[in-house]
């Protein structure tokens, strides 16, 4: 077996609607739905969902491999060595290669150490950037019409990255399925979708989840990693009750209940620097550290697009507990720092502002040290 994302094991809370599909496919009348949506928030498992079924769609073996695509079949190798001729996806850099490419896209992942953490940020701004254009639509036209060349599947990522061209283009394809060909769509953000799109396709009910379901699967995850990391260090027994049921219940309120977010965010650099950020703003404010100490320091710690996201964490919950509201992260010294000192919502908003105009900048190849003085600047007058 391999960790790619067409073999990877089936998340918990998706067995029902796999047992589902699959039936749809295997008995009569053989009525799997032409066009399918999985749309919803990342951190879902939508996309392992979709690329898993996919393999198993295509699989030689299907009717023995109810479970998913068998892994050895001359389906399975093709999907392996991405040449598979029954397989055909946008945008083309949306092919999956491995689980870890999947989880980087998919989860809100960060857990990279800085050396590495620019060329990442790069790469995730280029899969932003990303647009289907009414050509890339009008190439997959042979494939979809050729006829009576066997199941043919079609997989458009970031459907909503697709120009209107583009949708209209599409629309005339779902609006004549042809036998054998099943179309796949996926979206992070539905909203964008045209609603004619939208109502052409069946939306897969993927991001429904029990919170008792989304915390097991969270506890379960981070138990066993951390558990592995602690016998790899220690050579001692399993302890799976490491992360306690407070940490899990906080990891899912700030990720929307999306549990492979939650567990991408435990292991985010960034989240467990939030006592640090806290260290940094209160010397700041002090005057017991310059900015441009702070900065130096944070430079070496954090990609820039990282440290934004810690602070926009920070700030929300200060934001949060500003307006006597209970603080979400129940973990850290917030509500004691912001007992001595509260800032003002003009000082919050100066903050705010340079966050965006640094956000904005980023794309434009920003220096990261000139951006980081700035922040440092902005937090010490917090
Ligand atoms: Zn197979």
């Amino acid at each position: 077996m391999t960790d790619s994302i067409y073999f990877s094991p089936l998340l918990p809370w998706q067995q029902s609607l796999w047992t589902q599909l699959t039936e749809r496919v295997l008995a009569p009348p053989h009525n799997l739905p032409h066009a399918l949506l999985a749309a919803g928030m990342a951190g879902m498992g939508k996309r392992a969902f979709v690329w898993r079924f996919v393999a198993w769609l295509l699989c030689h073996q299907q009717a023995s491999h109810r479970q998913g695509a068998c892994g050895h079949c001359e389906s399975c190798q093709w999907l392996k060595s991405g040449t598979h001729p029954s397989l055909q996806v946008l945008p083309l850099t949306s092919m999956p290669l491995d689980a870890e490419h999947e989880n980087a896209r998919e989860g809100a992942k960060s857990n990279h150490k800085k050396s590495n953490s620019s060329n990442k940020s790069a790469k995730s701004t280029s899969k932003a950037l990303v647009t289907i254009k009414v050509d890339d639509i009008r190439a997959l036209q042979p494939f979809i019409y050729q006829g009576g060349q066997g199941l043919r599947i079609c997989v458009l990522d970031y459907a909503e990255q697709m120009t209107i061209a583009a949708a209209n283009a599409l629309l005339k394809t779902l609006e004549e399925p042809q036998a054998q060909v099943h179309l796949f769509l996926l979206s992070d953000t539905p909203s964008k979708l045209l609603p004619t799109i939208k109502s052409r396709v069946q939306q897969l009910p993927l991001q429904h989840i029990e919170p008792s379901i989304a915390a097991d699967y969270v506890q379960q995850a981070l138990g066993v990693q951390q558990a592995l990391g602690v016998q790899q260090a220690l050579g001692s027994t399993i302890n799976r009750e490491i992360v306690s049921p407070e940490q899990i219940k906080q990891l899912l309120q700030l990720t929307n209940g999306a549990p492979l977010a939650a567990v991408a965010l435990a292991q985010a650099d960034w989240y467990g620097s939030r006592a640090l950020w806290l260290t940094t703003w209160q010397a700041l404010r002090s005057g017991k550290r310059s900015s441009l100490a702070a900065s130096d320091y944070w430079q070496q710690q954090l990609s820039l697009s990282d440290f934004i996201k810690l602070t926009e964490l920070m700030l929300l919950d200060i934001r949060r507990i500003n307006m006597g509201l209970v603080s979400i992260q129940n973990d850290t010294e917030l509500p004691k720092a912001l007992a001595q000192h509260k800032p003002t919502e003009m000082s919050m908003q100066g903050l705010v502002d340079s966050l965006q105009q640094i956000k904005i900048s980023l794309q434009q190849n920003i220096q990261e040290k000139f951006a980081y003085d700035k922040l440092m600047q902005a937090l010490a007058v917090l």
